[in-house]
């Protein structure tokens, strides 16, 4: 059976609003991740953590206890930025940042990254550049198109990318990519399945026949989690639309039987 990668965005229910507006939501991201770890020993399933900077630096505790576990602790950036509108030089900023403190934190190095909003689009692929000067592996692709992100004629499988076009494969490469798991219909393109909202919205069937697909072409599946997806209690946000709060109430019934029925551990694990 092939083993799958488990990944979990960690940061609070707010960090998709703009930074400065944070200090004024009361966090949950501790007692949510705690249920969330919980579930993971449970199945004996171990994940990367995509960490925000921003997260570790006031839960150290947290942070330490994850890695005790086994997990890994990748990268999301300090300040959940949206990389479709930052510079070379403040998304650099942002990433060193994240990586310093993860690191002081994890005490281990950090080989990953994951893109805040899976914001790599065909017009902003200079962020492989600098990801390659600090990383071993990159998360974000998700080769499918949604309103809000998507590369829909991306790779579909994890590949090191080529020096030239991060979007090509070059078996020498000098970084791997896993994109976010998708389910391939004929005539109408790739369906999202990896976590998060879809989880939430499509039928477990759906969720559980992309992964084998997937597996049955010989590939890991990569798949994610926040920790709010599974917090029926997520507070109200006025910003937020209706795709955050879908599905709540079913979404651990849901992510408990994906866990039952498939194998999974951490990107590190899997792939190196
Ligand atoms: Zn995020």
């Amino acid at each position: 059976m092939i083993q799958n990668m488990m990944s979990v965005d960690l940061e609070d229910y707010y960090c998709d609003l703009p930074f400065h507006t944070w200090n004024k939501f009361q966090s949950r991201v501790v007692m949510t991740t705690k249920t969330l770890l919980d579930l993971f020993d449970r199945y004996k399933i171990r994940a990367t953590f995509f960490t925000l900077g921003y997260i570790a630096e006031k839960h150290p505790e947290l942070i330490k206890e994850i890695v005790s576990k086994g997990h890994e602790i990748s990268s999301h950036g300090y300040y959940h930025m949206d990389l479709r509108s930052m510079t070379k030089d403040s998304f650099e900023q942002d990433l060193v940042k994240s990586l310093e403190i993860l690191r002081t934190i994890g005490g281990e190095k950090v080989l990953g990254f994951r893109a805040p909003f899976f914001s790599i689009s065909e017009n902003n692929l200079w962020v492989f550049e600098i990801m390659k000067k600090y990383l071993k592996y990159d998360s974000s692709i998700f080769p499918t198109k949604t309103p809000l992100y998507g590369i829909s004629h991306a790779i579909r499988n994890p590949y090191m990318i080529s020096n030239e076009n991060p979007l090509k494969e070059e078996l020498n490469g000098p970084l791997l990519e896993i994109p976010m798991a998708t389910l391939r219909i004929p005539f109408l393109g790739n369906l999202p399945i990896a976590g998060g909202f879809h989880l939430r919205f499509w039928p477990t069937s759906l969720l559980k026949l992309g992964i084998a697909k997937i597996n049955k072409s010989g590939f890991p599946a990569m798949i994610y989690i926040h920790p709010k997806d599974l917090d029926p209690h997520m507070p109200r946000v006025p910003e937020y639309a209706w795709h955050y709060y879908w599905g709540l109430d079913n979404a651990t019934k849901k992510f408990e039987s994906l866990l039952k029925n498939f194998r999974f551990s951490s990107v590190r694990e899997v792939m190196f």
